[in-house]
């Protein structure tokens, strides 16, 4: 109010009356700024927080889900990182490591004093063996055999390890080591082999005496002809199932003698499509040899018939009445090929890659009722890689199944027994 008496305002006086508010004015709208940008970085600050907490709870969540599941199954586990270095085990592999007598540490079997051993039960394996110190290596292991323990506790697994590609830079990937309890089944395939060969044993041993009773029986000089034919008739059967009762003991032993010479697998093949004659009669199939032209293998032509035998018998009795059966042979890259092909019940891809699998039969064929063992192919393949050969097969469920037989070609011409060789007709 003195100010605003008329001559005591000068210009100092105003400018002061106007610059001191215009100063506290642009102060306050300054901090007022400050303030709310300082509001704003808060807020999202928090938001971001939140954001983060969210995604770690999730990330747990995951994790604690990843190790109950891991936990839970009942193969053992181990993963590595890149460099090898064990990132996660679970409760499984641990019981394994008790059982392979480390109570503390090592579920990755790695250590010196554990009790590993190799499949023969014998051999002590060395740490860098064993299937984790392998994968760490990045070596295939697929299947490795392996026995923890000592008796009476041990068990048998069996290892596979994959690797886990990284995706991208953030992931460099790594392996997982699998350890799965074959104990069991280690133990019915012994049962079988055990009862198998038991069984062969006693089955031999009468039938070496009816053979050797019919030998004595067709020696007599005053038999006459008929019944001289019907003991040939069950002398022939008789040897027949003598060589399957030696296949069932092969089978389990492992034990087939192969003698090959030259030979011309046409006249095998001939043979062979002869003595199926009649089955495939019987069942309206009918049979197309197509092989009309020499094919020279070192083999063992009565082998090689053994093995034509089960082809054909199985693509008979795999096939419905009215189909054919077909055989076809051809030379190629010094190797004679045979195929024996049908447009019967054909597998699907599970059951086709189990059929050369000892006992296996096809869960079609077991519904169907038709009669089988499982063994005729075990047997089939032994005989063709003894030869140095191999036995593949191709199927589809419902339109057929291909049986293909590659044996290395013979240098020298077949002996004149193999060609054109005499027909065995099953009776
Ligand atoms: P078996 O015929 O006595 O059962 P094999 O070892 O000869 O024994 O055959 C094993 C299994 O493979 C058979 O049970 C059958 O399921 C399958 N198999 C073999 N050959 C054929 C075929 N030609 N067509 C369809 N399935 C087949």
């Amino acid at each position: 109010m003195p100010l605003l008496s008329p001559g005591s305002l000068d210009a100092a006086h105003l400018l002061r009356l106007v610059l001191l508010p215009a100063v506290m004015l642009a102060i306050s709208v300054s901090v007022h700024i400050v303030a709310n940008n300082m509001d704003f970085q808060r807020d999202q600050l928090a938001a971001k927080e939140a954001e983060v907490r969210r995604v770690l709870a999730v990330i747990r969540e995951r994790e604690q889900l990843l190790h109950a599941v891991v936990d839970s199954i009942d193969v053992g586990l181990v993963a590595l990182d890149a460099e090898g270095r064990v990132t996660l085990t679970n409760r499984q592999q641990q019981a394994f490591a008790v059982r392979a007598g480390s109570r503390d540490t090592a579920p990755d079997l790695q250590q010196e004093r554990q009790k590993i051993y190799d499949g023969d039960g014998v051999t002590f394996l060395p740490p860098a063996d064993r299937p984790v110190r392998r994968a760490a290596v990045k070596q295939e292991v697929a299947g490795q055999l392996l026995w923890l323990g000592e008796e009476p506790q041990r068990i048998a697994v069996s290892a596979t390890a994959r690797s886990i590609d990284g995706q991208d830079g953030d992931c460099a990937g790594g392996s997982v080591v699998l350890f799965k309890d074959v104990t069991d089944q280690l133990a019915k395939l012994a049962a079988k082999d055990d009862f198998m060969s038991g069984i062969s044993h006693e089955l031999r041993t009468p039938l070496t005496s009816i053979l050797a009773y019919l030998e004595l029986a067709m020696e007599h000089p005053d038999l006459p002809e008929d019944v001289a034919a019907h003991l040939e008739v069950a002398d022939r059967n008789a040897e027949r199932l003598l060589t399957l009762i030696s296949d069932f003991l092969s089978a389990s032993a492992g034990t087939l003698e192969i003698r090959p010479e030259p030979t011309d697998l046409a006249g095998v093949v001939r043979s062979a499509v002869q003595s199926a004659a009649a089955t495939a009669a019987a069942k309206n199939i009918a049979l197309d040899n197509q092989v009309d032209h020499e094919l020279v293998s070192a083999a063992d032509p009565a082998r090689m018939g053994q093995v034509l035998d089960n082809l054909l018998s199985n693509a008979i009795k795999y096939s419905p009445a009215g189909s054919t059966v077909t055989l076809r042979g051809w030379q190629h890259a010094g190797h004679s090929v045979l195929e024996v092909v049908d447009t019967g019940y054909g597998m699907d891809d599970a059951d086709r890659l189990r059929v050369f699998d000892r006992f296996f039969r096809s869960s079609s064929a077991r519904r169907s009722g038709i009669h089988g063992t499982g063994l005729g192919l075990v047997v089939a393949k032994e005989i063709v890689e003894r030869h140095g050969g191999t036995i593949d097969v191709s199927s589809a469920l419902g339109e057929g199944t291909t049986f293909t037989v590659t044996l290395p070609a013979a240098e020298r011409r077949p002996s004149g027994s193999a060609l054109g060789a005499e027909v065995v007709t099953s009776e």
